[in-house]
């Protein structure tokens, strides 16, 4: 008989955020026997207008730090998980555990050690809910001393831990320094915590499981109902979570990518569906031409023409140069015949915008400098395009079609995306105008 399938299981804090959550929690570990390593984050929102434990956590602490009592603010916090472990008719105290935060807060441990107790806590919670031994995420997850992370140690030190366990419960979203103080990834950092488990542990899957079935082919917000995408790739992730659509934490990624480790986004809400498969490469063909579509509002764009731009050497890098004196960093750089443009981040730009006319007047000597602002760069991503004619026609015809002026049109080399500038108020139309031409017309 073939062993089953090795998974490691992440939990997010809207799974975790009360014992109702945790017992569907417990039914997904228990339907299969290869979930056998689980990373938790802090316990999250019960409801709209609730506040996170980790939230809660950064408010205590900063109480702790101006050196106002903390007592209630850790008390409430204390409630919640009290209330999980009631609700799990667990025989099992936390009062030692808070102790020793109440004290550690009064000596001022730091923030990172503050905000890592919502994991820590609810990991100690899931390992007596489900008789897996706790591994404090402070042993196996190491930081260097200038605070960046060491993945080689810590994939050493997880590897010799985890392998040794049949089960273990690890806590997301922070390490420990040489000098054994704490550390926290950044927000969302437990998706990163399971993506190095899974690494370490050499895992067939690392299932990260949420309150939402997989990525969706566009933003819910603007298309109605939008269709799951069952696989997608990580470059083509990398491409829409740039653009907005995020899911998994970026950081996230580079442990696995390399590995040949699937990830597969679940919903704890709804087990029975299947998720997005996260994929180094596949050659699942997707259901459409695109796999989906991202996009951003609130960009400026500079376009600098001088005529027989392209006989002159240089002429890129003193604008972009331009540009780097100020500190900014651009997102596009479409050119034409004699004509250059660059899209920035319209915020970023607005205060500098004088000093980069002025710069640009120096160094390349334009015939004329064009700016425009309140523009939205959306992206149409998918491996299927380039296979497919006719997909850049397509786009166009649509937008056409919707009214929408298009301003920019960007053919990323990998064929894996087009991107196209609008004005921010044409955003949502030519999203759904796309989406409709590429999905809806096709059922
Ligand atoms: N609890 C942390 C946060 O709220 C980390 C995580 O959930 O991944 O950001």
């Amino acid at each position: 008989m073939s062993r089953p399938m090795l998974k490691v299981v992440k939990f997010g804090g809207s799974s975790l955020a009360d014992a109702g959550q945790f017992k569907k929690v417990g039914a997904i570990i228990r339907a299969e026997e290869g979930r056998r390593y689980v990373v938790p984050s802090a316990p999250g929102r019960r409801f709209a207008n609730d506040t996170k434990v980790t939230d809660m956590l950064y408010g205590a602490y900063e109480l702790a730090e101006k050196g106002a009592d903390f007592t209630q603010a850790l008390q409430n916090i204390k409630d919640r998980y009290d209330a999980i472990i009631r609700g799990l008719g667990l025989d099992y105290s936390l009062d030692e555990e808070f102790r020793i935060i109440h004290q550690h807060f009064q000596e001022k441990a730091g923030v990172d050690y503050a905000a890592s107790r919502g994991e820590y806590l609810n990991g100690k919670v899931m390992s007596a809910y489900l008789g897996f031994e706790f591994v404090d995420a402070a042993d196996v997850v190491k930081f260097d001393e200038d605070g960046s992370f060491n993945d080689r140690l810590t994939d050493k030190e997880m590897h010799k831990r985890l392998t040794a366990l049949e089960h273990a419960v690890i806590p997301g979203f922070y390490g420990s320094l040489p000098d054994g103080s704490i550390k926290t990834f950044s927000r969302g950092g437990s998706d990163i915590t399971g993506s190095l488990v899974a690494k370490a542990v050499h895992a067939d899957m690392y299932e990260n499981w949420t309150d939402v079935s997989g990525f969706l082919m566009a933003d819910p917000r603007i298309v109605e109902n939008p269709v799951t995408i069952s696989t997608i790739t990580y470059r083509e992730m990398r491409e829409l979570s740039y653009m907005g659509a995020t899911v998994l934490h970026e950081d996230a990624v580079f442990p696995l990518r390399k590995e040949g480790i699937p990830i597969n986004v679940r919903n704890t809400n709804r087990p029975e569906d299947p998720g997005t498969m996260v994929v180094e490469s596949t050659c699942n063909k997707p259901k459409y031409t695109i796999t989906g579509i991202g996009g951003k509002k609130g960009f400026a764009s500079i376009t600098i023409e001088k005529a027989m731009m392209n006989a002159e050497i240089g002429f890129g890098r003193k604008v972009l140069q331009v540009i780097e004196d100020e500190g900014l960093t651009f997102e596009h750089i479409p050119s034409g015949i004699d004509t250059f443009s660059v899209y920035m981040n319209q915020k970023d730009f607005e205060p500098h915008e004088q000093k980069i006319i002025a710069g640009l007047h120096r160094s390349v000597y334009p015939d004329m400098i064009e700016l425009e602002s309140d523009l939205a760069l959306i992206a149409v991503v998918g491996r299927g395009m380039r296979r497919t004619r006719g997909t850049a026609g397509r786009i166009f015809a649509a937008l056409a079609h919707a009214h929408v002026n298009v301003k920019m049109i960007d053919q990323g080399s990998s064929e894996l995306n087009i991107i196209i500038g609008v004005e921010n108020r044409d955003f949502e139309t030519a999203i759904r105008a796309i989406y409709d031409i590429f999905v809806l017309s096709q059922l």
